[in-house]
């Protein structure tokens, strides 16, 4: 057992590590205040590669592993969660339409979207099924050489830079079950009928845009579909999930290293009744609760992580990562708000904006809850946690 990251991996923190010391936590609080798009950040990272992390390198990407996946992920949500929601989303699809996309696909979007000029992101939910993805009312009919797609999605981040979106539908309303009549489409901005109409409000993952959208009679041509063959999007975007939940379990880590950070340093400087606050007992459990429930937390989403690199099967395992770093980061955030006393309820501090950001990993990539249920049904169906 080895808990040591490679040297490669090691230089990837490092480089990650500068790039948010220099250019995201300077910015942070004010771009976040206005909610403002932090456009000079996306820029930078464009010149980084991270928008081709899960690309593969055939098509100009840097087909990261999943562990320096999580080490991206992790160092910048230190310095600002909701830039790592620009790559979030997209390395997501990328993934996606690197395993399933038909080789035009691939060739048509993979590398401009590894060099990030071109955008992508996820449509899944809608105003009436979010966990229930089987609910979707989004429906694509054949209609001559393409399909018509009518529907709405809400909650999409990234909507307005994505080009194409994959998009979630019903590709056959009536199947039962209804995940065999369920496919992908990649629907490129512009198209007639296709557009992004609300950018929705958010307590915290400020920084990229959140979307309701309306699909009205768009006509998309048939080699839209992801993979050529009808039926398989639920399939394929479940599978893209289990990359999503460690990249949002990842973005967990930082936050909850963010907030345990700053208690650490706010403990070893204020003062009252004669003594440092970190000589007091109280204070001192608090960041020994932190440390603890961090370094575990991590070294889940690693080994989630190393499994899936491993090519092991991930999905028991990326569902705790999430559930258990993205609690370990709401708890941390809280924590560190107490160290802080009425400082942490400031704007001026940051551990607010981090108490904002934490609760976002819980609902996001499937809600814990009913991750827990997935968590459940593995483990009483038959399948242990160490093999
Ligand atoms: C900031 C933000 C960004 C997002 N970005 C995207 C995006 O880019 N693309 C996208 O497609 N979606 C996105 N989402 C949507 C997100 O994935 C959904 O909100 C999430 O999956 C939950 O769906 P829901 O909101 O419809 O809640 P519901 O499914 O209605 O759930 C409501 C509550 O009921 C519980 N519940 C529901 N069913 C069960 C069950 N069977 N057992 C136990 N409990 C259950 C849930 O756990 C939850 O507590 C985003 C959401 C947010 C807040």
């Amino acid at each position: 057992m080895d808990f040591e990251l490679s040297a490669e991996q090691r230089l990837l923190r490092d480089t990650i590590r500068k790039f948010t010391d220099e250019h995201i936590r300077p910015v942070a609080r004010e771009l976040e205040a206005e909610g403002a798009y932090p456009e000079d950040i996306a820029a930078r990272m464009r010149e980084l590669g991270l928008f081709g992390l899960c690309v593969p390198e055939e098509y100009g990407g840097m087909a990261a592993d999943m562990v320096s996946l999580a080490v991206v992920f992790e160092e910048i949500s230190r310095g600002w969660m909701g830039v790592a929601g620009i790559i979030g989303s997209h390395s997501l699809s990328c993934w996606m339409i690197a395993k399933y996309g038909t080789e035009p696909q691939r060739a048509r979007y993979l590398p401009e979207l590894a060099a990030g000029t071109r955008r992508t992101g996820i449509a899944l939910t809608e105003p009436g099924a979010g966990s229930d993805l089987q609910g979707i009312r989004t429906t694509a009919r054949r209609e001559g050489a393409g399909y018509l797609v009518n529907g709405q999605k809400t909650w999409i981040t990234n909507a307005r830079h994505a080009d194409p979106l994959p998009v979630l539908v019903k590709t056959d309303p009536a199947a039962r079950p209804a995940h065999a009549g369920m496919s992908v489409l990649l629907i490129e901005a512009g198209t007639p009928g296709f557009e992004v109409v609300r950018d929705l409000p958010k307590l915290g993952y400020r920084g990229p845009e959140t979307c309701e959208l309306v699909l009205d009679d768009v006509r998309v041509p048939a080699d839209a579909l992801l993979g050529g063959v009808e039926g398989r999007g639920l399939q394929q975007v479940l599978a893209a999930l289990e990359t999503g939940r460690i990249n949002v379990a990842a973005r967990a880590i930082g936050v909850a290293q963010e907030a345990f950070d700053q208690a650490l340093r706010y403990a070893g400087e204020r003062e009252a009744f004669g003594k440092k606050i970190s000589e007091f007992q109280a204070v001192q459990l608090k960041l020994a609760d932190m440390a603890m429930k961090l370094q575990a937390a991590r070294l889940l989403v690693f080994w989630a992580a190393a499994r899936a690199d491993a090519g092991q099967r991930a999905d028991l395992e990326s569902g705790m990562a999430k559930v258990y770093a993205s609690e370990v980061a709401l708890a941390c955030a809280i924590d560190s708000m107490q160290v802080h006393g009425g400082y942490g309820y400031s704007r001026e501090f940051t551990v607010e904006r981090l108490y904002r950001d934490a609760p976002l990993m819980v609902i996001g990539e499937g809600t814990n809850d009913i991750l827990r249920t997935v968590i459940a049904r593995s483990l009483t169906s038959g399948r242990g946690i160490i093999e």
